[in-house]
């Protein structure tokens, strides 16, 4: 069907059926794919002919996943690997040589900052963070060595958000390659390709997954950069398995649903808690207080199921608050179906330094909470009775 819209398509877009003409796509769980006779698999190393080879290369399952985030991320081309550490390694690794430079925002995920402090600098990769509340600062820390930006936004756990529009036009005025980690709004809440990303990358395991099963990363972009992401990671083996493809692409076909509701939820909760006594601040993204409410409007079409807390009296009280949940899970994912409540400085976040932390808002009072689809009652109510017995 041809203009299909972004809910049609995640449902949709199928791999071939086979003879039996199942209607949910089976699980092709398979190391390898056979050949008619010896041409035939020449032909095919020889990519004169298409024809799946060896699952570490491709596999209906991993290709039908592609083929749905290319289609909602607005992308010609993917890879699909096992996490989303192999998709920023991989897309990096594949892209950068001895004496590339990268500009990152400030705020990225954790590992993404281990890999660029303490892996990459040993081939010869350096970095620069840039401050996100500071955009006119960012095109004096482009170098001539500067080869790629690489952001998040909103981010892991700051929710900073960096304008995509103003984004787009820098990295075209200096031929740099724009990758955007899209992890939290997902492509159902903004499209980063629109601004002039090259490409996109998330944790599948958050959003896409959204019921906390498996890992996954994906990548997606242009034919010719995905072409040498595909060399790389065919050749170092990152590749994401035909299993998890198959739970993946099924949990796209419920992420429209999903994430509608996890920002109606979000918006509910950060709306109840503003001016909790127990809390410093509520930070959410579609709260009039947040303070990119504007950009947040200009360029997401929800503000996400992510709302951060900070709880007066720091880390002692952020504990107590964690520890008098009764329904929250205390866990380091995000993007399910349950609430989750993760405290980043003693966690996900505990390997940076102290000023580290400062400098991208995670406080020791910081509590950051995927907000799940619970009844938002019930999540209201949780945390409610939490934060009344802190003090
Ligand atoms: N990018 C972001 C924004 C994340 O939040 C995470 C994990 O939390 C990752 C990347 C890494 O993904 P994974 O845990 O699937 O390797």
């Amino acid at each position: 069907m041809e203009n299909m819209e972004n809910e049609t398509g995640a449902i949709r877009l199928q791999a071939q059926r086979s003879q039996y003409r199942e209607h949910s796509v089976p699980l092709y769980l398979t190391s390898s794919f056979m050949f008619e006779d010896a041409e035939q698999a020449r032909a095919v190393f020889a990519e004169e002919e298409q024809g799946q080879v060896y699952s570490r290369y491709g596999n209906p399952n991993v290709d039908e996943l592609l083929q749905k985030m290319c289609f909602l991320e607005k992308a010609e081309d993917g890879f699909a690997f096992a996490s989303g550490m192999g998709a920023i390694f991989g897309t990096l690794g594949a892209l950068l040589q001895s004496g590339d430079h990268v500009l990152a925002c400030r705020s990225v995920f954790g590992s993404t900052h281990q890999l660029l402090t303490n892996v990459f600098p040993k081939w010869g990769i350096t970095h620069t963070y840039a401050d996100a509340s500071k955009p006119e600062e960012w095109e004096s820390l482009i170098t001539p060595a500067t080869k790629l930006i690489l952001i998040e936004t909103p981010s892991n756990p700051g929710l900073e958000l960096i304008d995509l529009e103003w984004l787009g036009e820098l990295k075209r005025k200096y031929n740099l390659l724009l990758v955007v980690d899209n992890c939290f709004a997902t492509p159902v809440l903004q499209t980063p390709t629109d601004f002039g990303a090259d490409l996109v990358l998330h944790s599948a395991t958050k959003y896409i997954d959204g019921q906390g099963r498996v890992l996954g990363g994906v990548t997606v972009g242009p034919k010719e950069l995905i072409a040498k992401i595909r060399f790389f990671a065919r050749h170092t083996g990152p590749a994401m398995s035909p299993f998890n493809a198959w739970v993946l692409s099924k949990s796209l076909e419920t992420l429209q649903l999903r994430v509608e509701k996890h920002c109606e939820n979000a918006l509910k909760l950060a709306e109840a808690l503003e001016g909790n006594p127990a809390l410093e601040k509520v930070n959410y993204p579609f709260l009039p207080s947040f303070p990119q409410y504007d950009l947040a409007r200009k360029q997401m079409r929800q503000g996400g199921g992510i709302v951060t807390l900070e709880v007066k009296g720091g880390y002692d009280a952020a504990k107590r608050f964690i520890d008098n949940l009764q329904m929250a899970s205390i866990t380091s994912n995000l993007g399910d179906t349950r609430t989750i409540v993760t405290h980043p400085a003693s966690t996900t976040h505990s390997k940076l330094k102290e000023e580290e932390r400062a400098a991208t808002g995670i406080t020791p009072g910081l509590v950051r909470v995927s907000v799940g689809l619970e009844s938002i009652n019930d999540i209201i109510a949780d945390v409610k009775q939490a934060l009344e017995r802190v003090s």
